[in-house]
């Protein structure tokens, strides 16, 4: 799943997400560490499992659900985070689309990972429109520098319509 066009820290907590190995509440109490509350910081109603916290969260859909639209795919169907990564395999189009979409849904979950702890950390409110926003402009900086092929502007790339 290694894709060049994001840095090396992005695809290393895509990886992590989907090996189950981020310290999320679940995993921390299942290695011993005592936690007195469980639940996902997003939406406070089920236990923060990797699996809730990038796939099954009410409030992680509405993200993918954005995203989805945005790159004119269709929507994501997913039980784990084996499932979002696969997405550009089953998206029609060239080779360069399909490895812009992995680089997206990689980006996607540092963006959650990120807003998790800022909600966690720094008391921050969650917000579906700052992660979609995040995502497009963190995807647009690294994309357009490190794929050197591909020719972007801000408008096609908010458009998604470069690569069709
Ligand atoms: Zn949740």
């Amino acid at each position: 799943m290694w894709n060049n066009w994001i840095p090396k820290k992005v695809g290393m907590v895509a990886w992590r997400a989907e090996k189950d190995r981020l310290p999320t509440r679940e995993a921390l109490a299942r290695r011993g560490i005592d936690i007195t509350d469980a639940s996902c910081v997003l939406c406070g109603e089920y236990v923060e499992s990797s699996e809730h916290l990038f796939v099954a969260c009410h409030f992680i859909q509405t993200v993918w659900q954005n995203i989805t639209s945005w790159c004119k795919t269709l929507p994501i169907i997913a039980f784990v985070i084996r499932d979002i990564f696969g997405l550009h395999n089953f998206s029609p189009g060239s080779r360069k689309r399909k490895k812009t979409l992995q680089a997206i849904s990689h980006i996607a979950i540092w963006s959650i990972r990120k807003t998790r702890n800022e909600v966690m950390f720094n008391n921050a409110q969650p917000n579906v429109i700052k992660v979609l926003e995040e995502v497009k402009s963190l995807g647009f900086l690294w994309v357009k520098n490190r794929s050197r092929e591909l020719d972007l502007s801000w408008e096609d790339w908010c458009r998604f319509s470069v690569f069709e």
